[in-house]
């Protein structure tokens, strides 16, 4: 069972806004290709520190090209993408910006976690050591500060008892949770969710979410995800950004879209999904 009351711990450098006072992330006319396919078309939006924004929207339309781009995992073909004012896929070059380096992307990206739909545990380590390595190899804490935190994580997620399993004796719902703590253990400023629930059975798909809902109750981190789970982008986001072929057709408040939205593209959208 899941502490209710788990003491949560503070979202690292988090939230504090951006030094320049503009947005924590910015996509500014963002081109992405793969060969012929145009994926996203002049993309631009802005998330604020602190928001929690759903992305919604037909498979295909790029949404999860978006947080790859974020992670560095994929690069942009035209137009710049900004983290707390830093560009993130180039380096600033006097006036000029040119294509970032490895290690430029790399540094940027400290600030961002992400769970992907297919967990991504690594198997051959216990729990705890899926926790705590890159914490102590990349932020250079302390094994004994890094396995604190692991600790107080994992009750969080409500897996305090699992510590020292390894993540092949777990369910995917319980290894979805080790992932949340894992890329939490960072302490991101943003986290990065990739439709998390989309590969669990469904009965495992509620405790992923719950402990999502108390990840944006109890903390300020900034959360972009990709969801086919209209209740739960609607509990927790602030907005909601509807794609289609790579373009954003309509964003607004939760309520909005989902009670009253605008565009016929998402009227069709939800009513094929709800
Ligand atoms: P969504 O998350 O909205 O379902 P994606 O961002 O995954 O959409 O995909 C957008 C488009 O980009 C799709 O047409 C998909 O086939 C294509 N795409 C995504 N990744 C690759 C890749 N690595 N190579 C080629 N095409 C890709």
């Amino acid at each position: 069972p899941r502490a209710e009351a788990a003491p949560v711990p503070a979202p690292g450098p988090a939230a504090s806004a951006p030094a320049g006072g503009g947005p924590l992330i910015r996509f500014e006319n963002v081109i992405k290709r793969f060969g012929d396919n145009v994926v996203l078309r002049e993309l631009d939006f802005n998330v604020e520190a602190g928001e929690r924004v759903s992305l919604i929207g037909p498979s295909g339309s790029g949404k999860t090209t978006i947080l790859r781009l974020l992670m560095t995992l994929e690069s942009v073909d035209g137009g710049v993408i900004w983290v707390n004012g830093d560009p993130l896929s180039h380096m600033r070059r006097g006036e000029r910006l040119v294509p970032a380096s490895e290690r430029h992307q790399r540094q940027v990206r400290r600030k961002i976690g992400m769970v992907f739909q297919q967990f991504n545990l690594f198997p051959n380590m216990s729990v705890r050591r899926n926790i705590t390595e890159a914490p102590v190899h990349s932020l250079g804490i302390s094994r004994e500060e890094a396995d604190q935190r692991a600790e107080e994580l994992l009750e969080m997620v409500g897996l305090a008892d699992k510590i020292d399993e390894h993540p092949t004796r777990l369910s995917g719902g319980q290894q979805q949770r080790v992932a949340i703590a894992r890329a939490l253990a960072m302490q991101p400023q943003i986290l990065l969710l990739d439709e998390v629930t989309s590969a669990l059975d469904p009965e495992l798909v509620a405790g992923v979410l719950d402990v999502l809902r108390e990840v944006a109750r109890t903390t300020d981190i900034t959360m972009l995800s990709v969801t086919h789970e209209m209740q739960f982008a609607r509990d927790v986001s602030h907005r909601v950004l509807m794609f289609d072929e790579g373009q954003i057709v309509e964003e607004g408040p939760p309520e909005q879209i989902f009670n009253e939205p605008r565009e016929e593209r998402t009227r069709t959208f939800l009513h094929a999904v709800l």
